[in-house]
């Protein structure tokens, strides 16, 4: 099963709960809008590059669309539409007032010297200037992407459009960003993270965690978990990882690969690779890098009783099943990593209100919706005897449903 028909799985199985007909079905996942453009340009050492951007706008009754921007070799159309719709659930189940969208290129920014990140940045947003805006479709950072890009497509939509910096979120504070929305992704997670055991009657303090991805999600995930007591043992990015079951030290290795650009070689801890990661005897398992990793094969070994998907799409539907067969408690995507659209949402008000929320305030509104919003999944999770997942899914399609006929089709 790739990953579109995954996203359709879950979506099914949300839908057949809920006694969807067939035509609302077909409506809800049809995106509205799927482009994709080409970005041709002089690379620095004379070459002609030609690269392929998407942008997917799948549904608006809720609000302007809003999903991130992702650079990455794999980034496809069928990829970018099952983010797309994830979004738009994401944003219905943390109940903000957007829709759903996503987009990318499909290369590898590593590869990448600096001008020429900016040049495919520039062009990108040349062939999408259009179809985006701050009442329309609000772009973020994603795999691949940071405050840096955003700041030069921020520029680059304001030479066609004037000064509208609610137009894209993720941007650098000096920029327009907001406090907070840096660390707002792995913060939420880790919000999720305990509001599940508070349920299950158990402290994070003192519980074990492997954390694949180390990236912006991975890492500010890693520093708020170490920060709430929980033991780091394990952690992993593309080119292998560290592991001590003593508890990893995470300031240091914070400096360390700020210094290497990357685990590799850090001395408080042992190899790990990904595979032993996701199959390592810890409370706690956070995939935060990419998709599809927990197949059913791994699924079979995982040995954590707690899965927090960081990471969009990580776990596929056989797996899941599996899972919940053996009642590891997933909380998933739509749910534990919506802290980080959550923020977007805050740097987009105040873009529109020209004033500024201080780090206080927005972990505090950020804390709330994270709570309030798992609070009502797990409710819902507990009525109607479903996983977490499903419970999500009729949470955010229902919203999403009632929006689009309340509307009018
Ligand atoms: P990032 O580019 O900052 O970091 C990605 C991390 O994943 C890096 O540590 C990288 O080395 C690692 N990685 C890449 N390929 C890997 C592989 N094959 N095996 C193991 N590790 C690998 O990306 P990010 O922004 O931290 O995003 C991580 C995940 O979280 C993605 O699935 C993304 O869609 C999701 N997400 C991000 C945000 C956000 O605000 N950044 C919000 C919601 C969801």
């Amino acid at each position: 099963m790739n990953a579109i028909e995954a996203a359709r799985w879950y979506f099914n199985q949300a839908a057949d709960l809920m006694g969807l007909s067939a035509n609302m079905r077909k409506l809800l996942l049809t995106p509205e809008r799927e482009v994709k453009v080409q970005i041709g340009m002089e690379m620095d050492n004379g070459d002609i590059g030609t690269f392929i951007g998407y942008r997917v706008q799948h549904d608006s009754a809720r609000g302007p669309m809003k999903g991130g921007l992702r650079y990455h070799p794999e980034v496809d159309a069928d990829e970018v539409v099952t983010l797309a719709q994830l979004m738009t659930w994401k944003t219905a189940v943390v109940n903000i007032p957007y829709g759903g969208a996503k987009g990318g290129i499909a290369v590898d920014p590593k590869s990448l010297s600096r001008g020429e990140l900016e040049k495919i940045t520039r062009g990108f947003i040349d062939a999408i200037h259009d179809m985006i805006g701050p009442d329309k479709d609000i772009p973020a950072p994603d795999m691949g992407t940071n405050a840096q890009v955003m700041a030069w497509a921020l520029n680059q939509y304001e030479k066609f459009h004037g000064f509208s910096p609610a137009c894209i979120t993720g941007k650098p504070l000096e920029l327009h960003g907001s406090e907070g929305r840096e660390e707002a992704t792995g913060r939420g997670v880790v919000i999720v993270t305990e509001a599940v055991l508070k349920k299950l009657n158990r402290p994070l303090a003192g519980c074990s965690v492997a954390l694949q991805g180390y990236g912006n999600v991975g890492s500010f995930a890693a520093k708020f978990l170490d920060e709430a007591g929980a033991k780091v043992v394990g952690i992993t990015d593309v080119a292998g990882g560290v592991w001590n079951p003593a508890g990893i030290d995470v300031e240091a290795l914070s400096r360390w690969t700020e210094k290497h650009k990357g685990l590799a070689g850090f001395a408080g801890a042992d190899p790990l690779t990904n595979d032993q990661l996701l199959r390592s005897d810890v409370d706690i398992l956070i995939p935060a890098a990419l998709g599809g990793v927990l197949t059913e094969e791994v699924a079979k070994e995982v040995k954590a009783r707690i899965i927090i998907e960081a990471a969009n799409n990580p776990t596929k539907p056989a797996a899941d099943e599996l899972l919940h067969r053996r009642e590891v408690v997933i909380v998933p995507d739509i749910l534990a990593n919506a802290g980080g659209v959550t923020v977007s949402y805050f740097e987009w008000v105040q873009n529109r209100q020209h004033f500024r929320w201080d780090l206080a305030r927005v972990r505090k509104e950020l804390d709330r919706v994270m709570v309030d919003s798992f609070d009502r999944v797990w409710q819902i999770a507990q009525e109607k005897h479903v996983s977490l997942r499903t419970a999500a899914y009729i949470l955010g399609i229902g919203r999403v449903g009632r929006a689009t006929v309340l509307g009018g089709i």
